[in-house]
């Protein structure tokens, strides 16, 4: 699993382990914002919490983990989950968790990378506006959608998400160095050398 705070670059960092590693990706962030779009019924409860850089619900976000584990095989890649305490050891129950890997990163750094992110509305491929273009200007590079700025990536809700953070996120880094799984990894920088960095810990795993 990749922690760390927002805007640390795990969705980024995901898509390239995904494509390299042959992981499978689970990304809360994105089933959540999947499930906003279609209006479904966890649509409409977590939409509110989302909107005010909340977590949502736990027992809401542990039902749709459980749901998308049900089956799977080979590596899995967590991104975004678990976010809470509650959340974790609700994981331990069904699920081995091998490598934490943590980003950390400045938080000054978090807000520019956060503000200036565009994410594509079809594959959820995530660019910024000075770090990592997109070859044309509002067009996926990937699969060629639109490009967006997600609603809670503004300088307010950022900053609402941090302390989101801070309260209930960070205490798992605690947690997973007690259980021996916990690598921290230095997030600054440009992509391929947080890339490089991460792939090592996880060869050496
Ligand atoms: P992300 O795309 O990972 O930055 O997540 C966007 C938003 O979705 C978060 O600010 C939360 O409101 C919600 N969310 C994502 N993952 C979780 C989780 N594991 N637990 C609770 N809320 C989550």
């Amino acid at each position: 699993m990749l922690l760390g705070p927002p805007g640390s670059g795990k969705g980024t960092q995901t898509e390239r382990l995904v494509a390299e590693f042959g992981f499978t990706k689970i990304s809360t962030g994105d089933l959540l914002r999947e499930a906003v779009r279609n209006g479904t019924e966890l649509g409409v409860k977590a939409k509110s919490f989302m909107d005010a850089g909340k977590l949502v619900p736990d027992d809401l976000v542990i039902g749709l983990i459980k749901e998308k584990l049900k089956g799977l095989k080979g590596g899995v890649l967590l991104d975004g989950f678990p976010r809470s305490l509650e959340q974790a050891q609700a994981l331990d129950q069904f699920f081995e968790v091998e490598l934490a890997v943590d980003l950390e990163v400045d938080q000054e750094v978090l807000i520019k990378r956060l503000t200036e992110r565009r994410s594509c509305r079809v594959c959820n491929a995530v660019f910024h506006l000075e770090f990592n273009r997109p070859k044309k200007e509002g067009v996926c590079d990937k699969c060629g959608g639109e490009l967006y700025q997600r609603s809670d990536d503004t300088e307010k809700v950022v900053r609402e998400r941090f302390n989101t953070y801070t309260e209930r996120t960070a205490p798992l880094t605690e947690f997973y160095r007690k259980k021996g799984v916990l690598k921290s990894v230095d997030g600054m920088g440009p992509i391929d050398d947080v890339y490089g960095r991460i792939a090592a810990v996880i060869k050496a795993a």
